[in-house]
């Protein structure tokens, strides 16, 4: 393993993603920008190098079992391994979210990529996590996953649109994160989900009230945390977000 931190941000090509990137970029770090579409991902490595960034592409389907294959032997033979995963590629699955109206597809595509998608990406780059002397996974989740606040009737901001496969895609990744942080407690690898508040990107019709640049903030802060910071939490700029 290199001396330079090595970390790796799936949908890291635009929003929040391109932001964590950045932010990793600039502390000096060696950031892998995963993406799916060629000229999407090398247009931002080309940009974030402009601006100083040690980046580097890694083609990256996170659906795709030989893409994230190919990308963790890029990551071996290229770059020596990987100290930071952050899961950071999300979907809605499309519209109507109306559980009453929406399509099975339509929850079956959010769920492929926002969790099924994780969970490839992390056990086929845990062999190289495991090498390193601080790692740490970021998974992007979502305040909508809350089932706390998307039951909290008083409070019409954190109850969010009614959204039936995101937001409860959002909830089964929470769900198999905390798993993963059972799993891993007696080891060095330290899991967090991360929520970047709503965030005016491709997602939301560009709708959102902050910048990618602050949505970014809270991935980068549990990317970057010491070897006794928490692990299995969830996060939002302010603080822990109830389950
Ligand atoms: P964007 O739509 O701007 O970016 C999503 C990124 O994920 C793109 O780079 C996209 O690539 C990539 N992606 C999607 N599917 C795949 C795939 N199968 N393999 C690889 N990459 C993929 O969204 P945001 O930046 O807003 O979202 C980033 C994360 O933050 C998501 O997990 C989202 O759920 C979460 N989030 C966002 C909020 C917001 O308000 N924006 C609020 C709460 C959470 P491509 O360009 O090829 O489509």
């Amino acid at each position: 393993m290199s001396e330079t931190t090595i970390a790796l941000v799936t949908g890291a090509n635009k929003g929040i993603g391109y932001e964590i990137a950045a932010g990793l970029g600039a502390r000096g770090w060696k950031v892998g920008v995963g993406a799916r579409d060629y000229a999407r991902r090398e247009a931002a490595v080309e940009k974030l190098r402009a601006n100083g960034a040690d980046a580097f592409g890694v083609p990256l389907d996170v659906t795709d079992d030989a893409s994230v294959a190919a990308a963790a032997r890029l990551l071996e033979m290229e770059q020596g391994g990987l100290d930071v995963l952050v899961n950071n590629a999300g979907i809605t699955g499309g519209m109507p979210q109306n559980p009453t109206e929406l399509s099975i597809d339509t929850m079956r595509t959010a769920v492929e990529t926002n969790v099924f998608g994780v969970v490839r990406v992390i056990n086929t780059m845990l062999p190289l996590l495991r090498r390193s002397a601080s790692p740490r996974i970021v998974n992007m989740s979502s305040g909508v996953g809350s089932l706390t606040r998307q039951t909290a009737t008083d409070d019409p901001m954190t109850v969010g649109p009614i959204s039936g496969a995101y937001s409860p895609s959002k909830t089964f990744l929470n769900a198999v994160t905390v798993q993963y942080a059972k799993e891993l407690r007696d080891t060095n690898i330290l899991i967090n989900l991360g929520c970047p508040g709503f965030v005016a990107t491709d997602l939301n019709g560009f709708r959102g009230v902050r910048t990618p640049e602050e949505g970014a903030r809270i991935a980068i802060s549990l990317a970057t945390l010491p070897d006794d910071g928490p692990t299995g939490g969830y996060f939002e700029d302010a603080g822990p977000i109830p389950w």
